[in-house]
């Protein structure tokens, strides 16, 4: 029998292991999320790793700018629709027969205001203004958006979800000071573009867990 997890596996589906509230990437983000490691099918096994993440979201009202139930729902879903588009699906091993381990997110989302623990809070307010500056807070734990985060940038074709869910990640912004300072297409520079180097502790830990488990 595998492990517990906080979705639902498939019949054939095991968790044959796992780590919760990850301190993440270079930004030593506090309780990112959780990694499980599963495996399908029979022997040749297939496996995926899992990233999930407890969310809240909670929107922001100021002034006449209200959000309805109806556009919060639409929020979240667009949410969970994009990142998963943007970030989800990529390949981060190829074992030694060709078989792919996939990486996956998975999001428990709540929108009610009861407290529990969670692995970000996302705040969402609403502007009229083109652009707003969205960011995360990775001690707090704390994400702040608004409605202009589906949109590109101004000049640019960043959208702000996509660019701050990679800080949830723990990555650092590349457009300062660091050494992919002319990456402009990566998406923590002005693109959207993710890079290998991206999903680079998601590989070590699934090293260290294969290696663990004489998975070839
Ligand atoms: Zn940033």
């Amino acid at each position: 029998m595998g492990y517990r997890t906080p979705f639902i596996l498939m019949p054939d589906e095991e968790c044959i292991d796992y780590e919760t509230n990850v301190t993440a990437g270079e930004l030593s983000a506090n309780d990112a999320y959780d990694l499980y490691l599963i495996a399908k099918g029979k022997k040749p096994r297939n496996f995926t790793l899992v990233c999930f993440m407890n969310l809240q979201f909670s929107f922001r009202d100021s002034g006449t700018l209200i959000w309805t139930d109806e556009e919060k729902k639409n929020y979240v879903n667009k949410w969970e629709k994009t990142i998963k588009n943007a970030w989800g699906n990529r390949i981060l091993k190829h074992l030694k027969d060709g078989r792919k381990i996939v990486l996956v997110f998975k999001f428990k989302i709540d929108t009610g205001n009861t407290w529990l623990s969670n692995h970000w809070d996302l705040s969402v307010s609403k502007t009229l203004k083109p652009f707003e500056t969205s960011y995360v807070e990775v001690f707090y734990g704390n994400t702040v958006l608004d409605n202009k985060d589906f949109i590109p940038k101004p000049g640019m074709t960043q959208r702000g979800a996509v660019h701050e869910f990679g800080h949830m990640l723990g990555i650092k912004d590349e457009y300062k000071e660091s050494k992919w300072i002319k990456d402009r297409k990566s998406v923590m520079h002005h693109g959207e573009v993710i890079m290998s180097r991206h999903l680079i502790y998601f590989k070590i830990w699934l090293e260290k867990k294969l290696s663990n488990h004489r998975i070839q």
